[in-house]
């Protein structure tokens, strides 16, 4: 018999959930990860009393009721509402495009007149069904959103035209003709209270954790002590980039502190306009309602990501989605590997996804 049941590659949302539902059932887990903390892209640093979303701004939405009565079990979750405002050349606008939107660019005052407005501005589509994300975005909302607040930021934020982009990528965002500034659909939203670490924590109570720990370097070991491993690393390194290296976009993130109580007024500013180098600037006490003195801003760069950079987005166009495929087919050969979460199925997913493809995961492994 092996040490461990399962040893899982990758402390984040997917291999907690996992290894708590595996430990739960009886099972002996293992976690690595090769950063020195758990909790991988949602993990904060705490300072001054404030949360920092360490790996960029995260806010958990959902419309499942069995993956919000999950989380819930664990840690409750506050109020806060994710209202962003777009920053145009010094224009602002409510996100996501909604009457608020509308209005402020049109002086459009009812849904009949924003509809009107969008419906004349498709035109220049002439009918054609749309094909990737600047037809998709003309589409939804018409060439002046698309020109002043998709066209610049989606063009920073993937480093590719919106013509060579899959139109999904802006179907994330919803398009209201109420005036409603909530950027997401989701029945349910909130930080938790006590923050993110606090959910991983608790995911992880009793569990061997290893830190600092790098999967490929002590692969035979890893190998040799557990019967099966859950993988949420990058499925391409896993096979030595056999069929070519997976393409993502990465960030860099410029946090500040500055001596003021409220810095920019809200949690998330996007910046739209193509020639500011950031995308969004992000004030990380508004996702807590903090009150205390000072603030902490972080400012998001992005960049093409090159090997050893972290890999947030995975760039899913033609190219990346047919070699992704091709490790896919490998992988589920695999009888003592699992893959999971965003790198190991290169999907752009979000939390409640994660959490809800391991339980599915676990599900199916303990039928
Ligand atoms: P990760 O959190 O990436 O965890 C994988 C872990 O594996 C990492 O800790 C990594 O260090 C470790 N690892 C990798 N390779 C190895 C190795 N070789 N050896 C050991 N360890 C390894 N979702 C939302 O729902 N709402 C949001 O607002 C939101 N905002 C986001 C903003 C940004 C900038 C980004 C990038 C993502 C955002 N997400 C958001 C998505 C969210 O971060 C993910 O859905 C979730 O964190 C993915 O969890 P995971 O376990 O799959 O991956
Ligand atoms: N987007 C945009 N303008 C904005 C915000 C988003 O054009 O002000 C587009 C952009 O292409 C982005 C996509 O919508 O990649 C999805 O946005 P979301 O906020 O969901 O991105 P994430 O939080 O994953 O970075």
């Amino acid at each position: 018999m092996k040490k461990y049941d399962y040893v899982i590659v990758g402390a984040g949302l997917y291999g907690s959930v996992f290894a708590h539902e595996a430990k739960k059932r009886g099972k002996k887990c293992l976690v690595i990860d090769k950063r020195n903390h758990i909790g991988g892209n949602v993990y904060c640093e705490n300072k001054d009393g404030i949360n920092i979303h360490t790996y960029g701004a995260h806010i958990f939405h959902t419309s499942d009721d069995e993956i919000w009565e999950y989380v819930n079990n664990f840690v409750t979750f506050n109020r806060f509402t994710n209202s962003p405002i777009a920053n145009y050349k010094g224009e602002l606008y409510n996100l996501p495009f909604n009457m608020n939107t509308f209005n402020k660019l049109w002086g459009v005052i009812t849904p009949e007149e924003a509809k009107e407005k969008i419906e004349g501005q498709k035109q220049v589509l002439g009918g054609k069904t749309p094909e990737n994300l600047e037809e998709q975005a003309i589409s939804l909302v018409g060439t002046d959103i698309y020109e002043k607040l998709i066209k610049g930021y989606t063009e920073k934020q993937w480093g590719r035209k919106c013509t060579e982009l899959p139109s999904f990528i802006i179907k994330r965002l919803p398009v209201r003709y109420t005036y409603d500034n909530n950027y997401f659909n989701d029945k349910y939203q909130g930080i938790p209270v006590g923050g993110y670490n606090k959910l991983i924590e608790t995911l992880l109570e009793g569990i061997e954790v290893k830190l600092s720990t790098d999967f490929f370097k002590i692969k035979d070991e890893i190998v040799a002590i557990s019967d099966k491993i859950v993988f949420t690393g990058m499925i391409d390194e896993f096979y030595d980039y056999k069929f070519g290296v997976l393409e993502y976009r990465t960030l860099r993130f410029e946090t500040e502190f500055k001596e003021t109580n409220n810095y920019q007024g809200n949690a998330v500013i996007n910046y739209t306009d193509s020639e500011t180098p950031y995308t969004r600037i992000i004030e990380h006490k508004h996702f807590e309602f903090g009150t205390g003195e000072n603030t902490f801003i972080t400012k998001e760069y992005p960049k093409e990501w090159e090997k050893g950079d972290e890999p947030y987005y995975p760039v899913l166009d033609e190219k990346n989605s047919l070699i992704y495929e091709k490790y896919k087919e490998l992988s589920e050969k695999e009888e003592k590997v699992i893959f999971g979460g965003r790198l190991g199925q290169y999907k752009y997913y979000d939390m409640h996804n994660v959490i809800k493809a391991a339980i599915e995961r676990i599900k199916e492994e303990f039928k």
